[in-house]
């Protein structure tokens, strides 16, 4: 039983088996959600015996918080956690001077093995379930003592691989009754799950949805990122057209810029007549190196010119500002050895 599931029918249960008052409850969230404590002690309005019947009966936390690392300029830092089973998942904050950013993991190892990510090395080994996504959250806003302002799902995992979860843990986000972070400021990132995608489209869920595009056809695609042979770049963005009929959000692609494999001026103009039509923006994020892997970043006149040629072309550019890469938390560096 997990006090992040605020409509939890067998804590409501075990409230009433126990004569405990219902507005008790509603402490209790707000210490949890409000005030991000760590333990039954510091809900210092509950009395001392209830307290301890807690204690005797909850977990208050499964995750145990293993290490934190800051980057020099303390903008990025990089929390390893140990789930109840030994396994390890990471979530990264991203500070800046209107946000703070919490990228949080959905999976424990991930399936799609992008050939350029270290999360992928180790295969997959299960989904997170609903209160271990969510305590990324609770844990990380009390090593920070404040509020995070916007969640991203591109931690560990494929979130549309573990659907049902993700969706549970965002209606908890964005609930008055739990952390009431707006939709709106909730972004999932996907290598293009084509049945996810539909599924989020007939629930209106009104995210960000950034597709983890990364190459402009499907052959460079399917060298970089193996699951990708499973669906069809037409296949992928015909239901991202279609998702954006729907909730009318714009859509992000994000482009990891790889020397010689994806960062040609031939390279952008693909792209462009790929993503020409749609409502979008696109997030160039030049390659972070890994160790033991052969990929290069491009060189800043590569980086500018690729960027330049789209910007002509009336496209909405961002470059991701590379954030935490001495921490290895930078994108695709996330990297775990698990502990079985
Ligand atoms: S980049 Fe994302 S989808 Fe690809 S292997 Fe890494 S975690 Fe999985």
């Amino acid at each position: 039983m997990s006090f992040l599931n605020p409509e939890d029918q067998k804590i409501f249960k075990f409230f009433e088996e126990n004569n405990i008052a219902k507005f008790r409850l509603k402490q209790i969230h707000d210490w949890i959600f409000s005030k991000y404590v760590k333990t039954f002690d510091e809900m210092t309005n509950l009395g001392l015996d209830l307290r301890e019947k807690l204690k005797k009966n909850f977990h208050l936390y499964s995750l145990k918080l293993k290490t934190i690392q800051e980057s020099k300029d303390e903008q990025t830092k990089k929390y390893l956690f140990e789930l109840k089973d030994g396994s390890l998942i990471e979530s990264v904050l991203i500070l800046s001077e209107t946000r703070k950013t919490l990228c949080i993991s959905s999976q424990v190892g991930c399936i799609v093995k992008c050939t350029f990510c270290a999360s992928g090395k180790n295969g997959f080994f299960r989904n997170l379930e609903v209160f271990e996504i969510l305590e990324q959250i609770v844990l990380v806003s009390n090593d920070i003592q404040d509020r995070l302002t916007n969640i991203v799902f591109m931690g560990m995992g494929e979130p549309l691989l573990n659907l049902d979860n993700v969706l549970s843990s965002i209606d908890i986000m964005s609930s008055d009754k739990g952390f009431n972070i707006s939709k709106r400021k909730i972004s999932i990132s996907t290598v293009g799950i084509v049945e996810g995608i539909e599924k989020l489209k007939e629930k209106n869920y009104q995210i960000n949805l950034c597709l983890s595009l990364h190459a402009p056809d499907d052959s460079i695609r399917r060298q970089i990122i193996p699951y990708a042979k499973k669906y069809k770049l037409e296949d992928i963005l015909k239901s991202l057209q279609d998702y954006f009929l729907v909730t009318k959000r714009d859509i992000a692609f994000e482009y990891i810029l790889i020397e010689n494999v994806n960062d040609d001026i031939d390279h952008a103009k693909k792209l462009y007549e790929l993503i020409k039509n749609f409502q979008c923006s696109i997030n160039l994020i030049p390659y972070n190196p890994i160790p033991n892997l052969n990929y290069k970043r491009p060189s800043h006149q590569r980086i500018l010119a690729f960027k330049s040629f789209l910007e002509k072309m009336n496209l909405n550019v961002t470059q991701r500002y590379t954030k935490g890469d001495d921490i290895s938390a930078a994108c695709g560096q996330l990297a775990i050895k698990q502990n079985f």
